[in-house]
């Protein structure tokens, strides 16, 4: 059975929805406290991060352009070759995403149901800490060594708020669509674009970006 090409009727989601949650939700996870856990803990990182700037020079500054241009490529990277292939060593990211979460969600059923179902769209938090200590932590030291504390400090400040931005934005296009986040200008046509992600006959070639389509656009796997 190929679990990535097949289409899955509304019957089929609803079942595969209370096994998930049978097997994955546990009866005391809280929805909005994982929700208040990935945004408090990247606010604290910012915070700190900037109460320790020390008047970055326009050079320094320059950080933060490169580093969301980086982002925005490691995220298309990462979603399509480790998300969506299953790499040694890192098939927990490729089965909670493509055999779950592209299953528990496809192009016609986006919403969720529950704020149980939260659990199905943001990283555990238990990632969340490995991907900041992880990534940010040698990131920031090999910037602090080579270009200095305010330019490291600024790449942490970019690539967190990125990955912050990340979450919440993939988080809202699975909120019901009746959400006061589909008033905000441009959503729309981000959330269009996930939605043809969502679609299991395209989810391995199209639409990687989860925020912005810059990659998707350069790279030529950009679909409407
Ligand atoms: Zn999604
Ligand atoms: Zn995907």
């Amino acid at each position: 059975m190929d679990d990535n090409t097949q289409d899955f009727k509304t019957g089929d989601i609803a079942d595969y929805r209370s096994a998930y949650r049978q097997e994955f939700i546990a009866p005391t996870y809280k929805g909005n406290m994982h929700l208040a856990f990935t945004s408090g803990m990247s606010l604290l990182i910012i915070a700190i991060c900037i109460f320790n700037l020390d008047q970055p020079t326009w050079l320094e500054w320059m950080t933060v352009p490169l580093t969301f241009v980086y982002a925005n490529f490691a995220e298309w990277a990462g979603h399509k070759n480790v998300m969506h292939k299953p790499v040694k060593g890192l098939g927990l990211i490729y089965r909670r995403h493509s055999l779950q979460h592209h299953r528990f969600f496809t192009h016609q059923h986006m919403p969720v149901d529950s704020t149980q179902d939260y659990k199905a769209v943001l990283f555990p938090p238990i990632l969340v800490t490995f991907f900041l200590v992880a990534f940010f932590l040698p990131m920031a030291l090999l910037t602090q060594w080579v270009f200095g504390a305010n330019a490291a400090l600024l790449m942490v400040v970019t690539g967190v708020a990125y990955f912050l931005n990340y979450e919440l934005l993939h988080f809202s296009y699975h909120l019901p669509n009746n959400h006061w986040v589909h008033h905000i200008p441009g959503f729309e046509k981000l959330k269009a674009l996930h939605t043809t992600h969502h679609d299991q006959r395209v989810m391995a070639h199209k639409n990687f970006n989860i925020t912005y389509p810059i990659a998707d656009y350069v790279m030529k796997t950009w679909k409407r």
